[in-house]
Protein backbone atom coordinates (compact mmCIF):
# COMPACT_ATOMS: atom_id res chain seq x y z
CA UNK A 1 0.00 0.00 0.00
CA UNK A 2 2.62 2.82 0.87
CA UNK A 3 3.90 1.94 -2.47
CA UNK A 4 0.69 2.99 -4.32
CA UNK A 5 1.54 6.66 -3.71
CA UNK A 6 4.93 7.70 -5.48
CA UNK A 7 3.85 4.81 -7.90
CA UNK A 8 0.25 6.74 -8.85
CA UNK A 9 2.79 10.06 -9.14
CA UNK A 10 5.06 8.86 -11.45
CA UNK A 11 2.20 7.47 -13.87
CA UNK A 12 0.87 10.90 -13.85
CA UNK A 13 4.17 12.40 -14.52
CA UNK A 14 4.65 10.02 -17.72
CA UNK A 15 1.07 11.12 -18.71
CA UNK A 16 1.97 14.57 -19.21
CA UNK A 17 1.75 15.83 -22.75
CA UNK A 18 5.42 15.87 -24.15
CA UNK A 19 5.75 15.48 -28.08
CA UNK A 20 8.28 13.29 -29.74
CA UNK A 21 9.20 10.62 -27.00
CA UNK A 22 11.78 9.14 -28.86
CA UNK A 23 11.22 4.82 -28.81
CA UNK A 24 8.84 6.20 -25.91
CA UNK A 25 9.24 5.45 -22.43
CA UNK A 26 9.77 2.01 -22.90
CA UNK A 27 12.21 2.09 -25.53
CA UNK A 28 14.29 3.99 -23.48
CA UNK A 29 14.08 2.18 -20.63
CA UNK A 30 14.95 -1.28 -22.21
CA UNK A 31 18.02 0.33 -24.10
CA UNK A 32 18.98 1.93 -20.42
CA UNK A 33 18.52 -1.50 -18.86
CA UNK A 34 20.63 -3.59 -21.65
CA UNK A 35 23.46 -1.11 -21.19
CA UNK A 36 23.30 -1.56 -17.21
CA UNK A 37 24.16 -5.47 -17.93
CA UNK A 38 27.59 -4.48 -19.83
CA UNK A 39 29.16 -2.17 -17.76
CA UNK A 40 32.87 -3.39 -15.79
CA UNK A 41 32.69 -3.12 -12.06
CA UNK A 42 34.29 0.05 -11.99
CA UNK A 43 31.95 1.48 -14.46
CA UNK A 44 29.04 0.70 -12.17
CA UNK A 45 30.92 2.10 -9.11
CA UNK A 46 31.04 5.15 -11.17
CA UNK A 47 28.08 5.22 -12.44
CA UNK A 48 26.33 4.96 -8.79
CA UNK A 49 28.43 7.51 -7.62
CA UNK A 50 26.45 9.72 -9.76
CA UNK A 51 23.27 8.40 -10.02
CA UNK A 52 22.61 7.06 -6.20
CA UNK A 53 20.11 4.53 -6.33
CA UNK A 54 19.10 5.45 -10.02
CA UNK A 55 19.19 2.77 -12.44
CA UNK A 56 20.29 3.77 -16.38
CA UNK A 57 16.79 2.60 -17.19
CA UNK A 58 15.09 4.90 -14.78
CA UNK A 59 16.78 8.01 -15.69
CA UNK A 60 16.56 7.21 -19.48
CA UNK A 61 13.28 9.57 -19.88
CA UNK A 62 14.49 12.52 -17.97
CA UNK A 63 15.99 14.54 -21.16
CA UNK A 64 12.28 14.22 -22.98
CA UNK A 65 10.53 15.08 -19.22
CA UNK A 66 12.64 18.38 -19.24
CA UNK A 67 11.73 19.55 -23.06
CA UNK A 68 8.83 21.09 -21.12
CA UNK A 69 11.08 23.08 -18.86
CA UNK A 70 12.04 26.11 -20.90
CA UNK A 71 15.46 26.47 -19.37
CA UNK A 72 16.08 23.56 -21.60
CA UNK A 73 15.00 24.59 -24.78
CA UNK A 74 18.66 24.98 -26.24
CA UNK A 75 18.40 21.04 -25.72
CA UNK A 76 15.70 20.41 -27.92
CA UNK A 77 17.80 20.01 -31.33
CA UNK A 78 19.78 17.68 -29.91
CA UNK A 79 17.71 15.23 -30.12
CA UNK A 80 18.00 14.48 -33.44
CA UNK A 81 19.78 15.03 -36.53
CA UNK A 82 18.85 16.11 -40.39
CA UNK A 83 20.68 14.68 -43.07
CA UNK A 84 21.02 16.42 -46.83
CA UNK A 85 18.58 15.05 -49.35
CA UNK A 86 20.47 13.10 -51.95
CA UNK A 87 23.12 12.15 -49.56
CA UNK A 88 22.92 8.15 -48.02
CA UNK A 89 24.99 9.15 -45.36
CA UNK A 90 25.38 10.94 -42.12
CA UNK A 91 28.18 13.85 -42.10
CA UNK A 92 28.74 15.39 -38.72
CA UNK A 93 30.29 19.15 -40.64
CA UNK A 94 27.31 18.90 -43.12
CA UNK A 95 24.53 17.58 -40.95
CA UNK A 96 24.98 18.93 -37.83
CA UNK A 97 23.58 22.61 -37.23
CA UNK A 98 25.39 24.88 -34.73
CA UNK A 99 23.31 24.58 -32.40
CA UNK A 100 24.21 20.76 -31.96
CA UNK A 101 22.42 17.87 -33.32
CA UNK A 102 22.15 14.14 -31.62
CA UNK A 103 25.41 12.94 -32.80
CA UNK A 104 27.77 16.40 -31.57
CA UNK A 105 25.68 16.00 -28.09
CA UNK A 106 26.91 12.35 -27.36
CA UNK A 107 30.32 13.57 -28.48
CA UNK A 108 29.94 16.42 -26.04
CA UNK A 109 28.08 14.89 -23.11
CA UNK A 110 30.71 11.84 -23.78
CA UNK A 111 34.06 14.25 -23.48
CA UNK A 112 32.65 15.65 -20.38
CA UNK A 113 32.43 12.47 -18.41
CA UNK A 114 35.73 11.63 -19.95
CA UNK A 115 37.23 14.74 -18.71
CA UNK A 116 36.15 14.37 -14.96
CA UNK A 117 39.28 14.01 -13.41
CA UNK A 118 41.56 14.60 -16.01
CA UNK A 119 44.09 17.01 -15.71
CA UNK A 120 42.35 19.90 -17.39
CA UNK A 121 40.48 22.95 -16.29
CA UNK A 122 37.74 23.86 -15.49
CA UNK A 123 36.78 20.48 -14.24
CA UNK A 124 32.58 19.67 -14.50
CA UNK A 125 30.94 19.88 -11.60
CA UNK A 126 29.28 16.44 -9.98
CA UNK A 127 26.07 18.19 -11.46
CA UNK A 128 27.41 18.64 -14.84
CA UNK A 129 28.60 15.37 -15.14
CA UNK A 130 24.76 14.03 -13.54
CA UNK A 131 23.28 15.93 -16.67
CA UNK A 132 25.62 14.50 -18.90
CA UNK A 133 25.47 10.95 -18.30
CA UNK A 134 21.27 11.32 -18.18
CA UNK A 135 21.93 12.79 -21.64
CA UNK A 136 23.72 10.47 -22.86
CA UNK A 137 21.65 7.32 -21.64
CA UNK A 138 18.79 9.35 -23.13
CA UNK A 139 20.33 10.24 -26.53
CA UNK A 140 22.37 7.20 -27.71
CA UNK A 141 18.55 5.77 -27.37
CA UNK A 142 17.48 8.12 -29.67
CA UNK A 143 20.30 8.28 -32.10
CA UNK A 144 19.37 4.56 -32.80
CA UNK A 145 15.74 5.15 -33.52
CA UNK A 146 15.77 5.19 -37.56
CA UNK A 147 13.35 8.22 -37.62
CA UNK A 148 15.98 10.03 -35.24
CA UNK A 149 17.95 10.56 -38.05
CA UNK A 150 16.14 11.39 -40.90
CA UNK A 151 14.73 13.97 -43.09
CA UNK A 152 14.19 17.62 -42.16
CA UNK A 153 10.77 17.97 -44.59
CA UNK A 154 9.06 16.23 -42.95
CA UNK A 155 10.32 16.22 -39.48
CA UNK A 156 11.36 12.34 -39.38
CA UNK A 157 8.24 11.37 -40.17
CA UNK A 158 6.31 13.51 -37.61
CA UNK A 159 4.33 15.11 -40.20
CA UNK A 160 3.21 11.57 -42.36
CA UNK A 161 -0.05 10.60 -40.93
CA UNK A 162 -0.39 6.80 -40.73
CA UNK A 163 -2.86 4.25 -39.93
CA UNK A 164 -1.46 1.41 -37.48
CA UNK A 165 -4.06 -1.73 -37.62
CA UNK A 166 -6.83 1.00 -38.00
CA UNK A 167 -5.30 3.51 -35.36
CA UNK A 168 -4.26 7.14 -36.64
CA UNK A 169 -0.87 8.12 -35.50
CA UNK A 170 2.32 9.79 -37.51
CA UNK A 171 5.12 7.91 -38.43
CA UNK A 172 7.49 9.43 -36.26
CA UNK A 173 5.44 8.08 -33.52
CA UNK A 174 4.82 4.98 -34.67
CA UNK A 175 8.55 3.98 -34.74
CA UNK A 176 9.26 5.39 -31.46
CA UNK A 177 6.38 3.39 -29.24
CA UNK A 178 3.65 2.20 -31.84
CA UNK A 179 5.44 -0.69 -32.70
CA UNK A 180 6.96 -1.63 -29.26
CA UNK A 181 3.33 -1.49 -27.75
CA UNK A 182 2.01 -3.77 -30.66
CA UNK A 183 4.27 -6.51 -28.88
CA UNK A 184 2.30 -6.11 -25.77
CA UNK A 185 4.97 -6.85 -23.80
CA UNK A 186 6.32 -5.00 -20.48
CA UNK A 187 9.43 -3.30 -20.95
CA UNK A 188 11.27 -5.08 -18.20
CA UNK A 189 10.80 -8.31 -19.96
CA UNK A 190 11.29 -7.26 -23.24
CA UNK A 191 14.50 -5.92 -22.28
CA UNK A 192 15.76 -9.85 -20.66
CA UNK A 193 14.58 -11.23 -24.48
CA UNK A 194 16.61 -8.98 -26.08
CA UNK A 195 19.51 -8.94 -23.66
CA UNK A 196 19.73 -12.81 -24.28
CA UNK A 197 19.74 -12.30 -27.71
CA UNK A 198 23.09 -10.06 -27.74
CA UNK A 199 25.75 -11.67 -28.59
CA UNK A 200 29.41 -11.48 -28.84
CA UNK A 201 29.55 -9.03 -25.80
CA UNK A 202 29.29 -11.57 -22.81
CA UNK A 203 33.02 -11.82 -21.66
CA UNK A 204 34.38 -8.54 -22.99
CA UNK A 205 33.00 -5.05 -22.05
CA UNK A 206 32.29 -3.56 -25.28
CA UNK A 207 34.59 -0.51 -26.43
CA UNK A 208 34.05 1.85 -28.92
CA UNK A 209 36.05 3.91 -31.14
CA UNK A 210 33.98 7.52 -32.03
CA UNK A 211 31.16 5.34 -34.30
CA UNK A 212 29.21 7.85 -33.69
CA UNK A 213 28.64 8.84 -36.99
CA UNK A 214 28.21 5.32 -38.42
CA UNK A 215 25.59 5.03 -35.95
CA UNK A 216 23.78 7.95 -37.52
CA UNK A 217 24.38 6.62 -41.01
CA UNK A 218 22.57 2.99 -40.14
CA UNK A 219 19.80 4.89 -38.55
CA UNK A 220 19.36 7.12 -41.66
CA UNK A 221 19.69 4.07 -43.53
CA UNK A 222 17.03 2.11 -41.89
CA UNK A 223 15.10 5.25 -41.94
CA UNK A 224 15.10 5.32 -45.44
CA UNK A 225 14.76 1.46 -46.41
CA UNK A 226 11.87 0.31 -43.61
CA UNK A 227 10.37 3.50 -41.81
CA UNK A 228 9.60 5.80 -44.87
CA UNK A 229 8.57 2.64 -46.76
CA UNK A 230 4.70 3.73 -46.18
CA UNK A 231 2.33 2.97 -48.99
CA UNK A 232 0.19 5.66 -50.36
CA UNK A 233 -3.04 5.46 -48.28
CA UNK A 234 -0.88 5.15 -45.44
CA UNK A 235 -2.29 1.91 -43.65
CA UNK A 236 0.38 -0.35 -42.02
CA UNK A 237 -0.15 -3.59 -39.98
CA UNK A 238 0.74 -7.12 -39.39
CA UNK A 239 3.01 -6.92 -42.54
CA UNK A 240 4.74 -3.96 -41.44
CA UNK A 241 5.22 -5.21 -38.28
CA UNK A 242 6.41 -8.38 -39.30
CA UNK A 243 9.00 -6.74 -41.27
CA UNK A 244 9.71 -3.71 -39.01
CA UNK A 245 9.89 -4.85 -35.52
CA UNK A 246 13.30 -7.02 -36.09
CA UNK A 247 14.56 -4.06 -36.84
CA UNK A 248 13.30 -2.16 -33.70
CA UNK A 249 14.92 -5.37 -31.81
CA UNK A 250 18.04 -4.63 -33.25
CA UNK A 251 18.27 -1.12 -33.11
CA UNK A 252 17.28 -1.30 -29.20
CA UNK A 253 19.86 -4.05 -28.96
CA UNK A 254 22.87 -2.18 -30.34
CA UNK A 255 21.64 0.99 -28.51
CA UNK A 256 22.48 -0.95 -25.67
CA UNK A 257 26.03 -2.21 -26.53
CA UNK A 258 26.55 1.18 -27.52
CA UNK A 259 25.74 2.61 -24.92
CA UNK A 260 27.56 0.88 -22.50
CA UNK A 261 30.33 1.27 -24.75
CA UNK A 262 30.70 4.92 -24.57
CA UNK A 263 29.92 5.31 -20.78
CA UNK A 264 33.62 3.09 -20.22
CA UNK A 265 34.66 4.49 -23.32
CA UNK A 266 38.69 5.27 -23.04
CA UNK A 267 38.63 8.14 -20.54
CA UNK A 268 42.00 8.66 -19.25
CA UNK A 269 42.50 10.53 -15.89
CA UNK A 270 45.87 10.88 -13.97
CA UNK A 271 43.85 11.87 -10.68
CA UNK A 272 40.35 9.50 -10.82
CA UNK A 273 37.30 11.18 -9.86
CA UNK A 274 34.02 9.41 -10.41
CA UNK A 275 32.88 8.45 -13.45
CA UNK A 276 36.68 8.75 -14.86
CA UNK A 277 37.53 5.76 -12.53
CA UNK A 278 36.48 3.26 -15.31
CA UNK A 279 39.47 4.22 -16.90
CA UNK A 280 41.27 3.03 -14.54
CA UNK A 281 39.42 -0.53 -15.12
CA UNK A 282 39.85 -0.35 -18.94
CA UNK A 283 43.83 0.06 -18.54
CA UNK A 284 43.75 -3.02 -16.01
CA UNK A 285 44.09 -0.73 -13.24
CA UNK A 286 41.69 -0.61 -9.80
CA UNK A 287 39.24 0.94 -9.36
CA UNK A 288 39.76 3.97 -8.34
CA UNK A 289 43.22 4.84 -8.18
ZN1 LIG B 1 14.69 12.32 -27.10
Amino acid sequence: MTNNRPRFAAIVFLLAPTLCLAWGEDGHRIVGEIASHYLSPCTEEAVKSLLGDQTLADVSTWADEIKSDRKWDWAKPLHYANVTPGSDSFDLDRDCPEVGCVVSAIERFSRVLRTSGAARFPQPTKKEQVEALKFLIHLVGDLHQPLHVSRARDRGGNDIAVEFFNNRTNLHSLWDSGLIRHTKKPWSEYAAELRAQVKGVKTRYPRTNGKVTEWATESYRLALSNAYDVPKDGKLGQASFDRNIPIVDERLKMAGVHLAALVQDRPYSPKSTLVSQLSTFVNGAQCGQ
